[in-house]
């Protein structure tokens, strides 16, 4: 058939392909223990939902600005300047379908066909392919579990080229859960001005954050990168959003017009009653996201003890989000498997467990565990993992 350049060489996102395959397992009756979700399993808190319903019945169903709804562009610019400062202003705030769709038209307001945008790998899945559809080049540069999987800002000085446009940070990460420390987005931010690149600072994960590990926002480094900054987050994660499909860019407002004007013939807007409960999200406080918080430290201390019991298989403590990236070399070997995809599809078959392989990040030998689901599933999990390993 005659589809576009643009998308013959597209990959279809692997995380979502994997969810597919173990829906299909599920409805014929396969109990699978899914560790490839990477959502949270919480129901969006009830002050959220019942803003939404009483938002519904008083007629908040019609169309609105394309940037999305005043009050709630200027909530996040309070929020995000509160929290992390940069002394962002409303007109620089623009929010969109999701965290996924905001960044979509960054790439496409920011890159020219050509130009090149850097990234760490291992990278979450859409980054590469919205830089591609923008016309961009991805440029991979790995960030290796020796340094924490923390990105190197000499390595990303070294492969500046005449094209490069920018780059991608991602932190809290998703697949590793590293967290990038203050010094190194400052000089991630010094090579901006410098050089005269953006920087998309991906913060969806900004909430949540382990004990012994501390959050830096590229937020207040706006001046220091000489305005050349993009930050993107949601409340897909936050607030356990991810279907209602809100989230926000704060950048410089020039971009912010850009992405706006693009928005405007693509979906529009945000849907206008998801705007009213975004906005009462940002209103409730912070309880439920620290509940939330709590029970990730749980689960996270369960899939840590877990794992360690299993042969074969190695891990750095993830210090955000809600996923170990767990280097499974040595079970491959153990277990003849060919690659951690050939790992991944033999633990759904014969385990009973969905992973995501490591190279839908961008690198094989590891396997992402999301831990967003109960303990008594994990602990399963665990279970089925060890006695798979130790066959
Ligand atoms: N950025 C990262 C790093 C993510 O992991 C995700 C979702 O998995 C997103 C962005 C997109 O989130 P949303 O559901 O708001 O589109």
């Amino acid at each position: 058939m005659n589809l576009s350049a643009r998308v013959r060489g597209l990959v279809p996102s692997a995380t979502l392909q994997l969810k597919a395959e173990t829906d299909r397992l599920r409805r014929e009756g396969v109990d699978v223990v899914d560790f490839g979700a990477g959502e949270p399993d919480f129901d969006t808190p009830l002050a959220i939902r019942d803003a939404a319903k009483r938002a519904l019945d008083a007629g908040d169903t019609h169309y609105g600005g394309s940037a999305g709804r005043p009050t709630l562009r200027a909530a996040i610019a309070r929020r995000i300047t509160a929290r992390y400062g940069g002394n962002w202003k409303p007109e620089e705030v623009v929010c969109g379908v999701g965290g996924k769709g905001v960044l979509y038209l960054l790439m496409q307001a920011l890159v020219d066909p050509g130009d090149e945008v850097m990234i760490f790998s291992p990278y979450w899945v859409s980054f590469p392919e919205q830089v591609r559809l923008a016309g961009g080049t991805p440029v991979l540069l790995p960030a290796r579990q020796e340094s924490g999987f923390i990105p190197d800002p000499a390595a990303a000085a070294r492969a500046l080229t005449p094209r490069t446009r920018g780059l991608i940070l991602n932190s809290p990460n998703n697949p590793s859960g590293a967290v990038t420390p203050l010094p190194v987005l400052e000089r991630f931010a010094d090579l901006a001005r410098e050089r005269g690149i953006w920087i998309i600072a991906d913060e969806t994960y900004d909430r949540f954050v382990y004990p012994g590990f501390q959050f830096a926002s590229a937020a207040g480094l706006r001046e220091r990168s000489g305005d050349r900054m993009a930050l993107v987050g949601a409340f897909s994660k936050t607030y356990a959003m991810t279907g209602w499909r809100i989230g926000y860019a704060l950048a410089p407002r020039p971009v912010i017009e850009a992405v706006t004007g693009i928005q405007s013939h693509d979906a529009s807007h945000p849907t206008s009653f998801v705007q009213t409960a975004a906005e009462a999200a940002l209103a409730a406080g912070d309880d439920s996201v620290e509940r939330m918080l709590a029970e990730y430290t749980r689960r996270r201390d369960l899939i840590l003890a877990g794992l360690s019991t299993v042969p074969g298989v190695g891990f750095l403590p993830p210090g955000g989000a809600f996923y170990v990236f767990a280097a499974v070399g040595d079970l491959c070997r153990r277990v003849g498997a060919g690659s951690s995809a050939d790992l991944a599809a033999r633990l759904l078959r014969e385990a009973r467990i969905a992973v995501v392989p490591g190279e839908a990040f961008g690198v094989d030998g590891y396997v992402r565990f999301s831990y967003a689901l109960p303990e008594g599933l994990i602990a399963e999990g665990m279970r089925r993992l060890r006695a798979f390993a130790e066959r």
